[in-house]
């Protein structure tokens, strides 16, 4: 039973930085981005669809991506995080948990991200079966600041909005 208390409104909020090395795929929202360096990590290394489910999971109080998923288990090694998003998505299903919309960052020196936005957009929404325009994609350059400002990593901000299905009473 759905405790009638609870707000029918949750908003959550997710990063991720990961290092850029050679002989990776460069993966960011689940799109292959041609570039000569790819994101290192135990997964595909996309920060992009890692700060989704993490601003998911925040928002569903559901944890967060390095319980769900733990990088010392090797059923991960590897995992298209493409993957992984299905899987929260399917627990905000039995949870009861619509997803409103998505907004996202994502930082990064280079490539330049302009031309594949539309397509990162796409992929999000695609997963999450939301409308196209529920989900933002937003790129930023670090103004040659830090790490990310001097190529050696991508990051990535994102916050979700979800909504309690109720069963509506006439
Ligand atoms: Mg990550």
């Amino acid at each position: 039973m759905i405790d009638e208390r609870e707000p029918d409104f949750r908003i959550g909020i997710g990063t991720d930085i990961h290092r850029l090395v050679e002989e990776r795929k460069l993966m960011l929202c689940g799109v292959y981005v041609p570039y000569p360096a790819g994101l290192a990590g135990h997964s595909d290394g996309d920060v992009g669809l890692h700060a989704v489910i993490d601003a998911l999971l925040g928002a569903s109080g559901m944890g967060d991506i390095g319980t769900l998923f733990p990088d010392t288990d090797d059923r991960w090694k590897g995992v298209d995080s493409k993957e992984l998003l299905l899987i929260v998505k399917e627990r905000l299903e039995e949870k009861k948990w619509e997803v409103i919309n998505v907004d996202l960052i994502i930082h990064a020196e280079e490539p330049r991200l302009n031309s594949v936005k539309g397509q990162m957009k796409r992929a999000v929404a695609g997963l999450l079966g939301i409308d196209f325009t529920a989900v933002n994609v937003k790129a930023k350059t670090n103004e040659g600041f830090g790490d990310v400002g001097s190529g050696q990593a991508i990051a990535a901000t994102a916050t979700a909005l979800l909504r309690k299905k109720r069963r509506r009473t006439l």
